[in-house]
């Protein structure tokens, strides 16, 4: 789960990691009590999404008087931010961050992120903050300093020179680099956090490091012990399709195709997505049932995968072991009939009752194309598909 920049920010105050004053607001005329409360002569009106790439997308923007700050809220709130990173739709804009202008010397990267390889948290650094850190990690490698903390020593006094050192820093600014690090590494413990990443993380003019660009990721697995966390939870930032799928305790993943799948078991849904690929389709989601799939899942599942508009053909897929696939079956009847599917469905069936199941199908009266075997499913889907996206 992510969170907004505001909410890191608070966060960070928290933890002791310096960050400019700022208030959020949700409208024009708050975002100009938020100038005046914050005073100061420079701001920066920040829109408040689920996204990077803002300033280019003219989601960040200075002002040098209370009006001004007021004009860009005014400009921003209500409509919807397209950024390199927010998709074609762009996300909502409902809040804005008003922030005091910082005198910004020089620009830094850093970021934590849990290496599932290492099974530790990897430190990222780089003097080239600011950019597109993807760039840099592509053309410059040698660019970003890595170092890991290991769990039970914790992060080391070298560590934090060695990362100091990488960014160019002075003395005064090492040590407080080390205090910004140790205070991110508690956060990320205490916090579930997977990644915290700060871009830029500014020495201001006077050489105070602080943190002028917040991004937190909260591990989705542990918000049952995170409520407040999970409290901060904004659903508008969100794909629709997988908070439904949420609620349902359906994993679902959006994708850019345009076959949709549905399948029990996500080894078996991964598996379903590459022979789609392998025979010229994309997939438009990963869809996992789970084991113990019921026709009332199947049905919502159905209800999820047909609010999206590209979707030119459905992959059911099904292995019927601890589930009957006399079941699934009737359940993939009741939903094709109910919610009207107009775009045709293959199903592949195997396992437990595969007999009945298949002559469920067979005698529902609908449009369901069987399929027998994997790769004879993804090729017939992929042709109905029109050969992909
Ligand atoms: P994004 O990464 O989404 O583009 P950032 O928060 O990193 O958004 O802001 C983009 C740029 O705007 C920063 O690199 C910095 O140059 C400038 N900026 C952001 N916040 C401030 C601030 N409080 N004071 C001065 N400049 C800022
Ligand atoms: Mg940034």
């Amino acid at each position: 789960m992510n969170l907004h920049e505001y909410q890191s920010k608070a966060l960070f105050a928290e933890y002791g990691v310096p960050v400019p004053e700022g208030r959020v607001a949700q409208s024009p005329n708050e975002a100009a009590r938020a100038a005046s409360l914050l005073g100061g002569g420079l701001w920066v009106v920040k829109a408040q999404v689920h996204a990077g790439g803002r300033g280019k997308a003219g989601g960040v923007k200075l002002a040098k008087s209370v009006a001004e700050v007021e004009a860009h809220a005014k400009g921003m709130l209500g409509t919807r931010l397209v950024t390199h990173q927010s998709g074609a739709e762009g996300l909502p804009v409902d809040h804005v961050y008003v922030e005091a202008g910082s005198d910004i010397a020089r620009e830094l990267y850093l970021s934590l992120l849990v290496d599932r390889g290492a099974e530790q948290i990897a430190i990222m650094a780089s003097a080239a903050g600011g950019v597109d850190i993807e760039e840099v990690a592509a053309k410059t490698p040698e660019k970003i300093f890595t170092v890991h903390v290991h769990p039970a020593a914790g992060l080391q006094d070298f560590q934090c020179r060695r990362l100091g050192f990488g960014l160019g820093l002075d003395k005064p600014e090492q040590a407080e680099l080390a205090r910004i690090l140790r205070a991110l590494v508690r956060l990320m413990h205490e916090c579930d956090a997977g990644l915290v990443e700060i871009n830029p993380l500014i020495v201001t003019g006077d050489g105070r490091v602080v943190a002028l660009d917040a991004k937190i990721n909260i591990e989705e697995n542990a918000l049952y012990r995170q409520q407040r966390l999970a409290g901060m939870r904004d659903a508008a930032q969100e794909d629709e399709r997988e908070r439904r799928a949420r609620e349902h305790d359906l994993n679902y993943v959006s994708l850019d195709g345009n076959i949709a799948c549905m399948v029990n078991g996500a080894g078996l849904a991964m598996a379903t997505m590459d022979l789609i690929q392998l025979h010229g389709g994309e997939p438009a989601n990963f869809l996992d049932v789970g084991g113990g799939a019921t026709a009332e899942r199947v049905e919502e599942a159905f209800n999820i995968i047909l609010t999206n508009a590209n979707v030119k053909a459905i992959l059911v897929n099904i292995f019927g072991g601890i589930v009957r696939c006399d079941l699934i079956a009737e359940g993939v009847v009741a939903a094709v009939r109910k919610a009207d599917v107009r775009v045709p469905v293959v199903v592949r069936l195997e396992g437990t009752n595969v007999g009945q199941g298949k002559q469920l199908l067979a005698e529902s009266g609908l449009k369901i194309i069987a399929a027998d075997g994997l790769t004879d499913a993804a090729s017939k889907a992929v042709e109905l598909a029109g050969g992909g996206s």
